[in-house]
């Protein structure tokens, strides 16, 4: 998962992409880069976060009215500034690129750019799969005279040829803003605009949020398999594949997203309120009279506030998080991410003390998170803690850009509920149901289906047995343990306890 904008306008656009990577940051803390075109491309991109990587002097030098920026969360390839986006190419001509998502077919788009065209990607980065096979299809074009026409039918073949889950924004020079979708539309896309004296600005980013803080009004999602590309006229092109089943990632709307964005027609905040109050009825069904409801800050807060109302107890924020530590799922090591929760959440002995806590996740991984946060709140005198996750079991993994576990990592893929309620050492455990999510996610208002292959097992790309496979040694050796990954990846998740 990544977070991408693109800007294209009158005006020199670097400031804006800043506030836009800002307001994404959430969705990669890994890297982050801009790359400007006026007459040549500027590129700045590094390590760390925004505000770490773009200094005063450095964003002097990104000049232009049209510029991408990405903030980079390591999916794919190791974690270093080579792999940062954008990439940029001079072949056929100028290219800037970002993309968020996962290409899954890379050993077949490699073998085929190496063996038509000669052409060698320098990195592991998966971008690059993209970015030369769009510019391959757009080298056998008159470049003399590309048309609008040309590009879009380049868009097309690297739809066809790139199988995955891939949001792109791409710099042509001289051109324009291109964005395009994989054909399901995995990955969230939207378009807005901003008038100003001198004509409109448009602006591609992965989330609606950002518009909020540029004063861009929204115009509208990328659709799945959609291209939108933006002249230097500032007309809007238009390209669509019809009657694609959209599959957009759930998860997006139970955990990534940010909560004030509105993605695909739905407030994501909204959503997760719905999904605490779906949970009321398995709450009441299990016979459990929570004292209270609280939450895992801070994903959680929507749908815990969203079953308290619903069973009718009191809301209580009795976990606080200290906001300057990472997301614990995101460190490599389970050492390192024991030690992220000990420092991240500080429970509020007066609240907890002596009473019966539903505590509600967003969903529960590994479980590691999860024991962790039952014996704070034990340790802080709670008489009972009921676990309770937004989403259901989490069975497979996820290829499409999201690195939450591999599947022998993946609690619920190896145990019973029974079981990993031993192991988190909670007095109860409560799933949402899947049913329940897919009836909450169905189509609706011509808003398109999601993607709910990380809770069923059923990818919507197909069989992906061979890039399962890959994808679980890569991650095991980015892990950096190699010799412990080895034997994890022969093994299960690590065996439930009574407590
Ligand atoms: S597998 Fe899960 S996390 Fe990945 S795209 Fe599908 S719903 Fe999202």
């Amino acid at each position: 998962m990544c977070g991408i904008v693109g800007f294209h306008g009158p005006d020199q656009v670097a400031a804006d992409i800043i506030v836009g990577l800002t307001a994404l940051q959430h969705r990669g803390q890994d890297a982050a880069g801009i790359a400007t075109f006026d007459d040549a491309f500027h590129l700045c991109k590094g390590q760390g976060l925004v505000n770490d990587v773009f200094r005063p002097k450095s964003v002097k030098k990104l000049k232009g009215n049209s510029g991408i920026g990405h903030v980079r969360y390591t999916t794919q390839g190791a974690n270093d500034s080579d792999l940062a986006q954008p990439f940029t190419t001079s072949y056929p001509f100028g290219l800037a690129m970002v993309h968020n998502g996962n290409v899954i077919n890379f050993r077949d788009v490699a073998k085929r750019l190496h063996d038509e065209y000669h052409v060698l990607p320098k990195t592991t980065n998966d971008l690059e799969l993209i970015m030369y096979t769009f510019a391959s299809e757009l080298r056998v074009k008159d470049l003399n005279h590309l048309s609008v026409v040309d590009i879009f039918d380049a868009v097309e073949t690297t739809q066809h040829i790139v199988k995955g889950a891939y949001a792109t924004i791409t710099m042509i020079a001289g051109h324009g803003l291109l964005a395009f979708n994989d054909p399901l539309g995995i990955r969230p896309l939207a378009l807005g605009r901003r008038d100003t004296p001198d004509g409109p600005t448009y602006a591609f980013v992965s989330e609606s949020t950002c518009f909020d803080y540029l004063d861009f009004d929204f115009v509208e999602d990328v659709g799945p398999g959609q291209a939108i590309f933006i002249d230097n006229d500032y007309q809007v092109h238009r390209k669509n594949i019809p009657a694609v089943p959209k599959n957009f990632c759930v998860f997006e709307q139970i955990y990534f997203a940010r909560e004030d964005s509105v993605i695909h027609g739905r407030l994501v905040a909204r959503e997760r309120v719905r999904l605490g109050k779906i949970l009321a009825r398995k709450v009441v069904d299990a016979g459990l009279k929570p004292d209270m409801v609280i939450d895992v800050p801070s994903s959680g807060y929507f749908s815990a506030s969203g079953l308290a109302e619903a069973i009718g107890v009191p809301y209580r924020r009795a976990l606080v998080k200290n906001n300057h530590m990472g997301r614990s799922f995101i460190v490599p090591t389970q050492a390192g991410r024991e030690d992220v929760v000990k420092k991240k959440l500080n429970p509020i002995r007066e609240f907890v003390e002596g009473k019966k806590v539903a505590v509600v996740d967003d969903s529960i991984v590994r479980g590691t998170t999860s024991r962790r946060i039952v014996r704070l709140l034990r340790e802080a005198g709670a008489e009972e803690v009921y676990f309770i996750s937004s989403a259901p079991p989490i069975v497979s993994p996820c290829i499409y850009g999201i690195d939450m576990a591999m599947s022998t990592e993946l609690i619920a893929a190896n145990y019973t509920e029974d079981e990993i309620c031993r192991y988190i050492e909670a007095d109860k455990v409560i799933y949402q149901d899947l049913a329940d999510l897919q009836q909450l996610f169905a189509e609706e208002r011509g808003h398109g289906g999601s993607c709910f292959a990380c809770f069923s097992g059923k990818y919507p790309t197909g069989d992906v047995t061979h890039y399962l496979r890959h994808i679980q040694e890569e991650r095991a050796s980015h892990r950096g343990d190699k010799k412990k990954d080895k034997k994890s990846v022969s093994a299960k998740a690590p065996a439930p306890t009574e407590h």
